[in-house]
């Protein structure tokens, strides 16, 4: 496929119909089922970056779960066509092989809040000198609250543990400089780096290996939350190097709504058995766990920090998803998502400059396949209408429209129609 930095856009439907038909992924469209507009047709949906489509083999991964349910009962753990016992395993090659990690760094289990705590009680030890935890200002809620409540259950007010990254004045992203100046400034006081890769709001991507870097030059840990990352970014989390990530699989990743997230622990923290942790029988070495005795013996790696036996049918779920992912692998899907995403940038650069407004850069390094628009006139408004047309995306407080064109199953078309859509009712 061309190179989005320098193929040349044209305005007319033609162009998106001439690239539909060259695009190598337009295959993996019809392994997902659609919400239908009023006219019976697929909807344009823009909103995998919130609750990613359903893949058509879902159902009957989920089903085959249910019948060996009713066939084996609690045999199923070892009888099942996949037996539920080391289930969580037929994901750990796919999802390391996802975020360019060993399969050692990688476990799917729990959900993303649930993860980022637990990450925080292995590598967020605060001390009297080194307590603080660097977020982005306009870090998603769940994972404001998690951090502050973090700090207080170590005895710190969160207003002097918390240090928030805020864009210079008149700016609506941040400065990779005002990072990396941050850091290098609070380094000693700060016992955590967490950012949000990409920002939910603003759909900025960051440069995980600059920050994880001068993070660690300053004797800080980092951490990603990937909600807007795993699936949409081409990761390299080993290389990259952070100490930890987490991650939901409902968003791009379409394991169906509140499936499990996904956790990275480097491995360079895969052989110690003495890093705090809260600890369940999930998490015991594998050959002596059902001796059941008191003492935890951890797991290598990532899997050492499962508590519970895992929810199958929502591991089926995911399973069907994973399985197109690993067809259609990362780089593909971010060359196609940034085709996508500079085409619907031309197109919304060719309407009225009063009408929308982009809030996510347009450098393609800083972002992935989310473009955050800002409405002057009543957003919430045009977003029901965009809506009731056919037309998926998301709002956001205060003021932005969200539209993520997602390369598995969107196409040029989509963004053609979605931008006509878009001017239509946005004039009226
Ligand atoms: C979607 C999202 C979450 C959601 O957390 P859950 O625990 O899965 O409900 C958390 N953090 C970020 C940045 C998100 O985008």
């Amino acid at each position: 496929m061309m190179n989005p930095d320098v193929v040349n856009f044209e305005e007319g439907e033609a162009f998106a119909r001439r690239m539909d038909a060259e695009d190598p992924l337009r295959h993996f469209r019809d392994e997902f089922l659609f919400p239908r507009n009023k006219a019976g047709e697929p909807a344009i949906y823009f909103v995998g970056n919130s609750l990613g489509l359903q893949p058509r083999k879902a159902k009957q991964y989920v089903l085959q779960e249910l019948e060996d349910w009713e066939k084996f009962g609690v045999e199923g753990h070892f009888h099942a066509r996949s037996p539920w016992l080391p289930y969580h395993e037929t994901l750990t090659a796919q999802t390391a092989r996802l975020v360019g990690a060993m399969p050692l760094e990688v476990v799917v289990m729990n959900t993303l809040s649930v993860n980022l705590h637990l990450m925080m009680v292995s590598f967020y030890r605060p001390t009297r000198e080194r307590f603080r935890i660097l977020i982005e200002g306009g870090a998603f809620p769940s994972d404001q609250y998690a951090v502050a409540s973090q700090a207080r259950f170590h005895g710190f007010d969160p207003r002097d543990a918390i240090l928030r990254l805020e864009p210079r004045p008149g700016e609506d992203t941040l400065r990779e400089e005002d990072i990396l100046d941050t850091i290098d400034r609070h380094g000693p006081e700060i016992a955590l780096v967490l950012l949000g890769n990409v920002n939910y709001l603003t759909g900025q991507a960051f440069d995980m290996k600059a920050i994880t870097r001068a993070a660690h030059e300053r004797g800080c840990r980092v951490g990603f939350d990937l909600a807007h990352g795993a699936g949409n970014l081409r990761l390299s989390l080993h290389d990259d190097g952070p100490d930890f990530a987490v991650w939901c699989s409902y968003k791009y990743l379409n394991g169906g709504p509140g499936t499990l997230g996904g956790v990275f622990v480097h491995e360079r923290h895969a052989h110690m058995p003495g890093i705090p942790r809260f600890e369940g029988w999930w998490g015991h070495d594998k050959a002596t766990r059902f001796e059941m005795g008191p003492d935890f013996v951890p797991l290598a790696g990532a899997e050492g920090w499962q508590l519970s036996n895992p929810p199958i049918l929502q591991m089926a779920a995911l399973r069907a998803s994973m399985e197109i992912f690993d067809q259609a692998t990362m780089p593909a899907l971010r060359l196609k998502g940034d085709l996508l995403t500079s085409y619907l940038e031309f197109l919304l650069d060719r309407l009225p400059p009063e009408m929308a407004r982009i809030v996510t850069p347009r450098d393609l390094k800083a972002r992935g396949s989310q473009l955050s628009l800002r409405f002057s006139k009543e957003p919430k408004k045009l977003l029901a209408k965009l809506v009731e047309a056919g037309a998926f995306c998301d709002f956001r407080e205060p003021d932005i429209i969200r539209a993520s064109p997602a390369p598995l199953y969107c196409s040029f078309l989509d963004v053609y129609r979605f931008v006509r859509i878009l001017e239509n009712h946005a004039r009226a």
